[in-house]
């Protein structure tokens, strides 16, 4: 416990540090910390190094396609699995610059990062926001919590509620199972790691029944965690579940 006192002390030093020096510091880009005008931005180049995903992409998934008939089309990988939200959509996909911010956002407590994300996810999620009654966030566990101190997922949401007027509530989802890392899993071993991972309280249900939840996550890997998220929400009455994140990983065979 001493010693967790110690990395949690350093840590917040060493944030500390980090943020006079980024109010004594002339502004620089968020990821190779080149020279800028203004602060919280990206350079051209790091822009222009995030694959965003763009339409046309799966109607389900999100995924790029390299053509779609009509905004319903399916790719495979959605057409092979039939997942229990309707429809998933990202920034753009987890690599590079997307990956450093993320992890800057998720492990480095760049909680200033929320302002540049929301924008793009706004933009990204414009048709699912639209249609959205009520915004949730994917838990952490209360292990993961208590060594970060906050839930990057759920400032996004509630950064989006308040920019898109949608209600939020940061209890709608309880993780009540502990689940093992779910690094170098595939899609089915992670899918029955996180089963009955989350609940909706019951005194929470009034708030899910017949309405159309949109759920927030930071990273969509295989979309085991959002798929079982969007079961318990299901569970308790909600009329439908979209997902919106940051990334994406994309994998061959998810196009
Ligand atoms: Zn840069």
């Amino acid at each position: 416990m001493r010693s967790l006192e110690r990395k949690s002390n350093r840590r917040i030093l060493s944030i500390l540090i980090e943020s006079s020096l980024d109010q004594v510091l002339p502004p620089h880009c968020l990821v190779c910390r080149s020279r800028l005008q203004d602060s919280g931005k990206l350079c051209g180049s790091c822009w222009r190094e995030i694959r965003f995903i763009t339409k046309p992409v799966c109607y389900c998934l999100g995924t790029p396609l390299p053509y779609a008939i009509d905004p319903a089309t399916l790719s495979a990988a959605a057409l092979a699995r039939k997942t229990s939200y309707t429809r998933a959509r990202v920034v753009g996909a987890y690599d590079q610059v997307l990956r450093k911010l993320v992890h800057d956002y998720k492990f480095r407590d760049k909680v200033e990062l929320t302002n540049f994300f929301v924008p793009l996810l706004i933009q990204a999620g414009a048709e699912l926001l639209r249609e959205a009654e009520q915004i949730s966030a994917v838990p952490l566990n209360r292990w993961r919590l208590w060594s970060r101190r906050y839930n990057q997922s759920a400032l996004l949401a509630k950064s989006l509620s308040k920019e898109c007027q949608i209600n939020y509530d940061a209890f709608l989802l309880k993780r009540v199972k502990r689940t093992r890392s779910q690094i170098g899993l595939t899609y089915r071993q992670r899918l029955k790691n996180v089963s009955g991972a989350f609940l909706v309280p019951e005194n929470k249900s009034d708030l899910v029944q017949d309405k159309r939840i949109l759920l927030i996550d930071d990273v969509v890997t295989t979309g085991s965690t959002v798929e079982a998220c969007a079961n318990a929400l299901l569970k308790s009455g909600a009329k439908s579940v979209d997902v919106l994140a940051i990334a994406r990983v994309l994998y061959p065979q998810s196009n």
